[in-house]
């Protein structure tokens, strides 16, 4: 299981006595913590760091330690902040600066200053957070009593967003295909994103599918089509069609798992050997977390994966979108988001009905695929951009809504949504920040959420939300 180290900072200066109460202060605040936040990941006790070189074998020890995700620091004590110059130069993961106090409230009746001298941390943070800021270092700052519930629900989203940010750092990618021909907002630097967020994104055959595929016995397939029959309605009679789908969908899974990649990509322009897009099946791989980019769009992709992972130990749905069409009703206007088939069906409201039928583009034979109306609820759709010089990811808070009419002849999933904090700013926003249509949207993570990834990835982000006005974004973009 994934760890964030609990590292409490003091000094030699105050005595043996002192020292073994931070030490047990400290144990009993990780040890709660821990029970906290079990499901999500393991808090290790470290013993109080006095000096340079203890505060430099921990951090090292932490960004050596391929189960460490993070470090959580708090000073009991007053921490003279040169101490942590090194060690915090040699500190590869994200931080969180934990601003909180053995006891809740103040004993009036006998404090005194030994007292004073043990719980200090009002003080020994202030020079901890002045290293931190004239180190440039990115981190989160949490603010209370450690057993109060704002501080422990803050501490668990540091640990989701930790336990990402080291899902991407380990993330491998596969294109089948590349990048849609003649498509700008889909492409970008891979070798950037390997730098920055460390995905390996690597081209590959789509044959390599076509020759897992033909090893797929039928005893093998004919029990998928039985998951199928028993967890979606089938309407269609043309059970050829959805066996080839289930074909992909084990040679896919069998693909991802044998290479350890989490995310993929496809392009509608580059099928040979196959008689369909991939609809249905890559609709089952991102029910299961994997990452999928249409077009070739690497970064959707990764990021669908990323903020699957993000997303994993709480209730909602995470997944690909693309902005498709609009109603454009004064005063009612709304998205309607879905694609040719590659719609999670983690966005279910109703019951999904497998359906074939032809794609319209790309000279296939018609694919299967899931077909249902969307999921409501407050949500964000996230998108990330390559600005030539850096990434820049744009994220908007947007409203799903229950779809108001039936869409009878639309042969693919879809859901709807309202902008913030109207349409015509929301988009407008959207469109001004470079924002492409190929997103991830999610009811499960929040803008707080995309803030803190942005900061400890050191990625710009461009939020926007009930407060954007366009001539300030417009500012704030420089243009
Ligand atoms: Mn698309």
């Amino acid at each position: 299981m994934n760890k964030l180290y609990f590292v409490t900072g003091s000094q030699d200066l105050y005595g043996e006595d002192t020292l073994k109460q931070v030490a047990e202060d400290s144990k009993t605040i990780a040890g709660y913590l821990n029970e906290q936040l079990k499901q999500i990941v393991e808090i290790e006790w470290k013993p109080t760091v006095r000096n340079s070189e203890e505060i430099i074998n921990v951090c090292t020890q932490a960004s050596m330690d391929a189960d460490c995700v993070g470090i959580i620091t708090w000073m009991h004590t007053f921490s003279p902040a040169k101490m942590w110059i090194k060690g915090l130069q040699l500190l590869t993961k994200p931080l969180l600066h934990l601003h909180t106090q053995a006891n809740e409230k103040l004993p009036y009746a006998t404090i005194d200053m030994d007292f004073m001298n043990l719980n200090q941390s009002a003080h020994g943070d202030r020079e901890f957070g002045f290293i931190c800021t004239r180190l440039k270092i990115a981190r989160e700052v949490v603010v209370g009593y450690y057993k109060h519930n704002h501080v422990i629900d803050k501490v668990r989203r540091f640990g989701e967003i930790a336990n990402a940010v080291a899902f991407s750092k380990n993330l491998k990618l596969a294109m089948f295909g590349s990048n849609m021909r003649e498509v700008a907002v889909t492409d970008g630097d891979r070798v950037e994103s390997q730098i920055k967020y460390g995905w390996e994104v690597n081209y590959y055959g789509i044959g390599d599918i076509v020759a897992i595929a033909d090893q797929i016995t039928d005893q093998e397939l004919d029990d998928l089509i039985s998951e199928y029959k028993s967890i979606y309605d089938m309407n269609t009679e043309d059970m050829d069609a959805v066996r080839v789908q289930a074909k992909y969908e084990i040679a896919l899974k069998r693909f991802m798992k044998n290479g350890g990649f989490g995310a993929y990509t496809d392009t509608f322009q580059d099928l040979h050997g196959l008689k369909q897009l991939p609809g249905l099946a890559t609709q089952r791989l991102m029910a299961t977390g994997i990452g999928f980019g249409a077009e070739g769009d690497y970064k959707s992709a990764a990021l669908n994966a990323i903020l699957c992972r993000m997303a994993q130990n709480r209730k909602g749905a995470t997944g690909f979108m693309e902005d498709y069409t609009y109603d454009l009703t004064p005063g009612k206007e709304m998205v309607l988001g879905a694609h040719m088939l590659e719609v999670p069906p983690q966005f279910a409201a109703t019951k999904p009905a497998i359906e074939v039928h032809p794609l319209g583009i790309g000279d296939k034979e018609p694919p299967a695929r899931l077909v249902f109306d969307g999921v409501e609820g407050e949500a964000i759709a996230v998108c990330m951009v390559d600005m030539g010089d850096r990434f820049r990811l744009i994220a908007a808070k947007i409203e799903l809504i229950k779809q108001p009419k039936k869409m009878p002849k639309l042969p693919v999933a879809r859901i709807m949504w309202k902008l913030k904090p109207d349409f015509e700013t929301g988009a407008a926003a959207w469109l001004y920040a470079g924002g492409g249509h190929h997103t991830v949207v999610s009811t499960a993570l929040t803008m707080d959420d995309m803030r803190i990834f942005a900061k400890l990835t050191g990625t710009e982000l461009v939020a926007i939300d009930e407060d954007t006005r366009l001539n300030a974004l417009q500012k704030e973009l420089g243009i």
